[in-house]
Formats: structure tokens, C-alpha cells, sequence
């Protein structure tokens, strides 16, 4: 026997800045800022993140890039390595990615990749609470995620080992 079961995933998509609550867009806009220091020299592509942490603080991020490619690494994960290494005690509450070329104002689409996912995954369990994300979509829309388990369902967890 073979059941088909479908997956449902929620998320908002928020038509523009201003439609976001004033903590987010302060959020939001720092991952915008945080684009002007990615380190980016091979690919252009000036990836900015930045999340609020339970205290009220905000950190940022972004992509850092290497002659021997493999070294470089994401901003989502350079960000959440740097504040899970400094901030281990705090909980991470919403975090903003946001895209850019270089030389260009407008911002892409931002799509964390499958291994940012799975580093998102492991520091919401660890801290049993969702991580609430906003990621920079087409048109100046933003996409708006409650929790880490939209944006990867199936995700492994301490539970499988
Ligand atoms: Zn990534």
C-alpha cells in the first residue's frame, strides 16, 4: 500500500517594509546595512543577515568568501556561529536575510541554503522556542516564517542520532 501525504507549509508574504512590525524592520534593515560588508570578491552576490536575540540585542552578518572556495561561508551561519560562540545563553528570536549584487541597490531574493537550514534547525531546538525569520522576496516583498520547520521540513534532529 502507498499513501500520499501532503505537506502543508505556512508563510506570509508582507507586500513591503512598512508592513512589518517596528521590531522587524529594525531587524530587516540592519540585514539590508549588513550587504555593504559581505566579503564577496568572486561572486558579487552580497548576502546580508541579522537577528534579535532575547535581551534586545541585534547582531549581523555576512557572506565571507575565499580564494579556495569551500573555506568561505554563508551569513546566515557566519552570523549564528558568531552569537551561538558569544551569546549561548540568550534565545535567538527572529532573524532577516537579505540579498544584493554588488553595484546594485535592489535586493534579490533571499533563500538560505540546505545547510544554513540544518544550522537554523539545531539552534531553535536547542533553545525550544521558534526562530522567526524574514527573508527578502521578489519585488520588495518580504517572505515571513514562524518557525524553522517551514523553511525545512523533514529536518534532522539530535532525536535521530
Ligand atoms: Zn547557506
Amino acid at each position: 500500500m502507498i499513501e500520499q501525504v501532503q505537506l502543508n507549509i505556512t508563510y506570509e508574504v508582507v507586500s513591503s517594509i512598512e508592513e512589518l512590525t517596528e521590531q522587524e524592520r529594525q531587524v530587516f534593515h540592519l540585514a539590508q546595512q549588513a550587504t555593504d560588508n559581505a566579503y564577496a570578491p568572486y561572486s558579487n552576490y552580497l548576502v546580508g543577515a541579522a537577528l534579535l536575540l532575547s535581551d534586545g540585542s541585534t547582531h549581523q552578518g555576512t557572506n565571507q568568501e575565499n580564494a579556495a572556495f569551500p573555506s568561505g561561508l554563508c551569513a546566515e551561519r557566519t552570523l549564528l556561529f558568531g552569537v551561538g560562540s558569544n551569546h549561548p545563553d540568550k534565545t535567538i528570536e527572529l532573524m532577516a536575510v537579505t540579498v544584493r549584487r554588488r553595484h546594485e541597490s535592489h535586493f534579490l531574493k533571499a533563500c538560505p541554503c540546505g545547510a544554513c537550514r540544518q544550522v537554523l534547525a539545531e539552534y531553535q531546538n536547542r533553545q525550544h522556542s521558534p526562530i522567526r525569520l524574514l527573508l527578502q522576496a521578489e519585488d520588495g516583498k518580504i517572505t515571513r516564517l514562524k518557525s524553522v520547520e517551514d523553511l525545512l521540513p523533514f529536518m534532522f534532529t539530535k532525536d535521530m542520532l
